[in-house]
């Protein structure tokens, strides 16, 4: 494997360039609506608005629980918002997307854990003609809650490992992997017709066998999909950067990834679960 380092390599910093996300940034606040670009600090946020696509996050803007990876606030969540739905429907029609990604904070206080939300914007999306993407929280391992999201049928239900089981307790310490794992297994037995992704960080101390590790686990899970990128800390407070993964293994974890029959794998240091996920979902639906 590759030399450790802590100098961010120049291509781990991307330039944003203002004029080119103006109009996205001035739709999406004047909407009123909350996006994971914006909330998690994605690097890819020039590029991705540049574009005219950004990535939803429902339910506030305020998490329940904290990873040491995330950007998003922690906190006491707010009382649902039912006029969410409408806003974001609104904004997406307004960016004109055809293939529409929404994820959430984690609201391990609503008794749903935000099922019902949604499944009701899923609804409201196919309504008005866009196919839907979900990231989901892992419902604490609630089976109505999962059944609840993926009975509003999107076409693809993702549920991100986000690193590899050793990890979880620093990265992800209110989450369980086998229980992550669990959710998506479960969609796939009970909705076979949705497609299941998953994604995960590397260069935050995993070992290569680890990942491959990830990997078997989530092709015996039945996930579809895979994304692999590198993790870059949001702050100098979160879980820092062990080390930058090196093009070759990324090539490597790629190569793995196809031989493993997903039907799809997009791997790269700036990949994200929701990267380009309208192309990925294109080319599926082909
Ligand atoms: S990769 Fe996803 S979260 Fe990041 S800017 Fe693009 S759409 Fe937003």
């Amino acid at each position: 494997m590759a030399v450790t380092t802590d100098r961010k390599p120049r291509w781990a910093k991307r330039r944003l360039e203002l004029g080119r996300v103006a109009p996205v940034h001035r739709l999406l606040h004047g909407a009123g609506v909350h996006t994971v670009c914006e909330a998690a600090r994605c690097p890819n946020l020039g590029e991705c608005w540049g574009r005219k696509t950004a990535t939803f996050m429902i339910l506030g803007d305020t998490c329940t629980r904290a990873c040491g990876f995330c950007a998003v606030a922690t906190g006491q969540a707010t009382p649902v918002d039912p006029g969410e739905v409408e806003r974001v429907a609104a904004a997406a029609a307004a960016l004109g997307l055809r293939h529409v990604v929404v994820t959430s904070v984690d609201r391990d206080d609503l008794s749903d854990g935000g099922a019902g939300h949604f499944a009701a914007l899923i609804e409201r999306l196919h309504g008005q003609g866009q196919t839907v993407e979900v990231l989901t929280p892992d419902f604490q391992g609630d089976g109505s809650a999962i059944d609840r999201v993926a009975a509003a049928a999107p076409e693809i239900f993702g549920h991100n490992v986000e690193t590899v089981e050793r990890l979880y307790p620093t990265m992800r310490p209110q989450a369980d992997y086998a229980q992550s794992l669990a959710v998506l297994a479960r969609v796939k037995q009970r909705f076979p017709r949705c497609l299941t992704k998953s994604g995960l960080m590397v260069g935050v101390g995993e070992e290569a066998e680890e990942v491959v590790e990830v990997l078997r686990d989530l092709r015996a899970s039945g996930c579809d999909i895979v994304t692999i990128g590198q993790y870059l800390a949001p702050t100098g407070h979160h879980h820092p950067v062990e080390r930058y993964v090196t093009p070759e293994e990324f090539d490597a974890y790629r190569a793995l990834a196809e031989q493993m029959a997903f039907l799809a794998v997009a791997v790269g240091p700036f990949v994200r679960s929701s990267y380009n996920a309208d192309e990925v979902w294109a080319r599926l639906a082909r």
